[in-house]
C-alpha cells in the first residue's frame, strides 16, 4: 500500500515535470518568434529608409521613392501622385556648393527663409501656432484645397507670404505643356484671390524648377512665362529631407537643416505641409530655436523682392 502510494507520488511528480517542460517548450519559441517579429518589422523599416536616401544620392528621383512607398502600402496613390519629386539629386547639389558664393551678400547678416510646400494639410494649424509661439514668419506654397479655406487665410492674417505651388500638383498633367501649367496656376491664382482676397506674387514649381517630369523646353517656356507676369519663382539650397521617404525622424530632419543652413548667407529652406509629415511639425521648434539663437541670423518670409534661389534658370 505505500509502495504504490510511492509509486502515485512519482508519477505525480513526473507528471508535473512533463507539463512544465512542454509549456516551456511551446512559450520560450513562441516568446522567441514574437520578439523577433518586432525586430524584423522594425529592420525593414530602417532599410527602407536607407534604401530611399541612397536612391536619392545617386540622383534618382523622390517619384520613385513614393511609387515604391505606395506600392508597400505606406502612403496612398493620391499622395504618391500629389506629393513629388526629384531635385535633391548630386547634380543640384553640386551646383549649390559652386552658387555658395553667389548666394552670399555682404550685410554679414544671414536671411534664412522657411518654406512649406504641399499645404494646406490638417497640419497647417500646428504648423501656424508654432511659428506664431516663436514671432517668426514664413513662407507657404500652397496647393488647390477647399477643405482648409480657414488656413489659406490664417496664412495670410498672421503676416506669412502665400506662394503658389500649382491648383492639382499632379506632375503628369500639369507638366504635359506649357498652356496645362499655365492654366492650372491661374486656376489657382484665381482661387486664393477669392479666399484671402490676397494676389500672390511668387510662385514655386512642384518638385522644383529642376524637376525631372518637367521637360526643358517647357521648363523654359514657364520661366519665360513667370518672367513676363513678373512673378518670381523660388527654389531651395537647404532640403529638410522629408519629401524622401514616407518616414523621417524629428530629430534628422531637423539635423539637416541645421548642419547645412550656415554654409549660406541667403538660405531658403524646403519642407512640407503635408497630414503624413508630422515628423516635419514636431521638427520644427529645434530648427527655430538653434537658427534664432545665432545672432547674426534672421527669420523672414519670402517677399517679390527676396534674391530668388533657383536650380534652372534662363537661357
Ligand atoms: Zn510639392
Amino acid at each position: 500500500m505505500a509502495e504504490g502510494d510511492k509509486q502515485q507520488k512519482r508519477f505525480t511528480a513526473w507528471k508535473r515535470c512533463a507539463i512544465v517542460l512542454l509549456m516551456l517548450l511551446v512559450i520560450i519559441p513562441s516568446s522567441i518568434s514574437v520578439i523577433l517579429m518586432f525586430q524584423m518589422t522594425g529592420l525593414r523599416k530602417d532599410v527602407r529608409e536607407l534604401q530611399n536616401e541612397v536612391r536619392i544620392w545617386n540622383g534618382s528621383s523622390e517619384q520613385e521613392a513614393y511609387t515604391e512607398n505606395m506600392q508597400l502600402g505606406e502612403i496612398s496613390e493620391a499622395e504618391a501622385t500629389a506629393d513629388v519629386v526629384a531635385l535633391e539629386n548630386k547634380l543640384v547639389w553640386d551646383d549649390m556648393e559652386q552658387n555658395a558664393q553667389k548666394w552670399s551678400s555682404s550685410s554679414g547678416i544671414r536671411r534664412v527663409y522657411l518654406t512649406f510646400d504641399d499645404g494646406p494639410s490638417s497640419n497647417t494649424d500646428k504648423i501656424l501656432d508654432i511659428l506664431d509661439e516663436y514671432g517668426v514668419k514664413a513662407t507657404f506654397f500652397v496647393c488647390g484645397n477647399e477643405r482648409y479655406m480657414e488656413e489659406y487665410q490664417r496664412i495670410v492674417e498672421e503676416g506669412h507670404t502665400l506662394g503658389m505651388h500649382s491648383y492639382s500638383h499632379k506632375f503628369r498633367e500639369i507638366y504635359q505643356s506649357t498652356d496645362a501649367f499655365v492654366e492650372d496656376m491661374n486656376r489657382l491664382r484665381d482661387y486664393l484671390y477669392e479666399v484671402t482676397g490676397v494676389e500672390s506674387k511668387i510662385v514655386r514649381f512642384p518638385g522644383g524648377s529642376s524637376n525631372t517630369i518637367c521637360e526643358n523646353d517647357i521648363m523654359q517656356d514657364l520661366i519665360a512665362y513667370f518672367a513676363q507676369e513678373e512673378i518670381p519663382y523660388y527654389d531651395w539650397n537647404v532640403s529638410c529631407g522629408d519629401a524622401a521617404s514616407s518616414y523621417i525622424s524629428a530629430e534628422r530632419i531637423a539635423k539637416n537643416v541645421l548642419d547645412n543652413v550656415w554654409k549660406y548667407d541667403s538660405v531658403i529652406v524646403l519642407l512640407h505641409d503635408a497630414s503624413n509629415k508630422d515628423t516635419t511639425v514636431e521638427a520644427l521648434p529645434m530648427i527655430i530655436e538653434k537658427i534664432l539663437e545665432s545672432e547674426d541670423t534672421v527669420l523672414l518670409p519670402i517677399t517679390e523682392d527676396t534674391t530668388p534661389i533657383q536650380h534652372v534658370q534662363a537661357n
